[in-house]
């Protein structure tokens, strides 16, 4: 029997367990302790790549961390925010949990990240710019932030979307949850908007357990955001609070195990590549596969490396892939539904979006986590290659 292959799973391979275990000997298990602080250090140092100092505060998720830094960016209930079609759901949960509504554009065909022509349309076309900023014209509501995605370990072009932005007068906040250690125009992506929001769930390239922070170049947005992920406490002993705050702390132990991630991000980033320059070469000639580019702008980590399986050509389609390699003990997993078809999530508009729907009716995202070995990457495109199928139509199964 041949051992399962996960989708991506945690790589405890540095001082994780070390660092855990200071925690649990020095009673560091809540809020009390240097790894929390460490983290922030770790990540102000990383993303101060552009001579500015950095300020990184550590919350309990990239949920609670895009949550906070809409709201410090200054959108209100009954705002819109701009977010692509092609997202996991936490980046459209985190505006309506504000009371904004999400507007969405598409994505673009070769790199799948949100389109600036999409984004440039929905403001030429649909929204009027007074001295209060954007206003879409047949809802009457403020649009307070353009919400980017830097998705699969892939930059968005950031500078489209900010130049936008300024035009406009809108706030960017960045979803760059799956984006930690990706570089954009050689330095590391996230820290361009008015804040840049990480994640530290398990799937992710770097782990917490579970955390988020969010880093930004604005001290007042940074000590907001810490503000409000502590119940907005104003006085520590009479226990005062002058508005609602939120209990997005991040808990010491799950901070330590993301410190001891974080010195490993260099390998993480390096061994994921080569997972996926693995796979590209060995998917190269496979009739109806194809593959996210990589734009000229990044160096992406291919946090989850995904392909395209067009049905005709390759004989089956993306679902029909996923089980039979699940059979086989290899997890894969479709891309998320766009947003815009998803009732729960109340959208205030709606681009046209044909590419969204088209990536996510192709797409499957196979095994990369970073433990995974040559062989089992081989294995992986061995049973995909057997699977193909060119001139077997669709009626196998
Ligand atoms: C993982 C993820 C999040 C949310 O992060 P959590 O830490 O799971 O709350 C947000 N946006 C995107 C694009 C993600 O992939």
């Amino acid at each position: 029997m041949q051992t399962s292959i996960p989708l991506s799973i945690p790589n405890p391979a540095g001082n994780e367990r070390a660092y855990v275990n200071e925690c649990l000997e020095n009673n560091w298990i809540a809020s009390v302790g240097p790894f929390i602080g460490r983290l922030e250090d770790q990540l102000s140092r990383l993303y101060a790549n552009g001579g500015k100092p950095v300020h990184a505060v550590a919350v309990s998720s990239g949920s609670a961390a895009l949550h906070l830094a809409l709201i410090a960016a200054g959108v209100r209930p009954g705002d819109e925010v701009v977010v692509p079609a092609l997202t996991f759901m936490a980046t459209v949960a985190a505006a309506r949990y504000c009371g904004a509504f999400p507007v969405v554009v598409d994505i673009e065909a070769e790199h799948w990240q949100i389109s600036a022509a999409s984004l440039e349309r929905f403001f030429e076309e649909r929204c009027t710019v007074d001295g209060e900023g954007a206003r879409n014209r047949r809802t009457g509501r403020r649009v307070a932030a353009i919400l980017p995605v830097h998705l699969l370990g892939h930059a968005c072009d950031i500078d489209a979307v900010i130049a936008i932005a300024d035009r406009f007068k809108v706030a960017v906040v960045e979803d760059a949850a799956e984006a930690v250690g990706t570089l954009y125009k050689g330095r590391q992506v996230g820290a361009d908007g008015a804040a840049g929001c990480f994640s530290f769930n398990g799937n992710k390239i770097v782990t917490g357990g579970a955390g988020g922070a969010v880093v930004t170049t604005d001290a007042e947005l940074a000590a907001r955001v810490r503000y409000l992920a502590n119940q907005a406490k104003d006085d520590p002993i009479g226990y005062v609070h002058h508005e609602l705050g939120y209990n997005y702390r991040l808990p010491a132990l799950n901070a330590a195990f993301a410190v001891g991630q974080m010195e490993l991000l260099p390998v993480f980033v390096d061994r994921k590549q080569k997972i996926a320059a693995r796979y590209r070469k060995g998917l190269a000639d496979v009739p109806g596969i194809g593959f996210m580019r990589e734009a000229n702008w990044t160096t992406s980590t291919w946090w989850l490396f995904t392909v395209l399986i067009d049905p005709e050509r390759f004989g089956r389609d993306r679902v029909e892939v996923f089980e039979a390699l699940r059979a086989q003990g290899i997890e894969t997993r479709p891309l998320w539904q766009p947003m815009h078809q998803s009732p729960t999530l109340g959208f205030a508009e709606c681009m046209e979006i044909r590419v969204a729907n088209d990536i996510h009716r192709r797409a499957l995202s196979l095994p990369c986590s970073t433990q995974m070995t040559d062989d089992e990457v081989d294995r992986v495109i061995d049973a995909v290659k057997e699977l193909s199928n060119p001139n077997g139509g669709k009626a196998i199964f």
